[in-house]
């Protein structure tokens, strides 16, 4: 059984060996995770982060700093 990654719409195989499902991988989920804890990172119109934003917000989550 696959899922669509609700970030990237990558298809994700559902299975325990997935720790992050729905999500294809911990960059989505946390990215996902970001997209409401950090509603001030969003631009309206403008819903993706870019790469270096995106890698800022995981190293800060994955600090505990939020
Ligand atoms: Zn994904």
């Amino acid at each position: 059984m696959t899922v669509a990654c609700p970030q990237c719409q990558k298809s994700v195989e559902w299975t325990s060996e997935n720790p992050y499902r729905p999500f294809c991988s911990k960059r989505c989920k946390l990215l996902d995770l970001g997209a409401w804890a950090d509603g001030s990172h969003r631009i309206a119109g403008e819903p993706h982060m870019d790469e270096t934003e995106l890698d800022e917000l995981i190293d800060r989550l994955e600090r505990g700093q939020e």
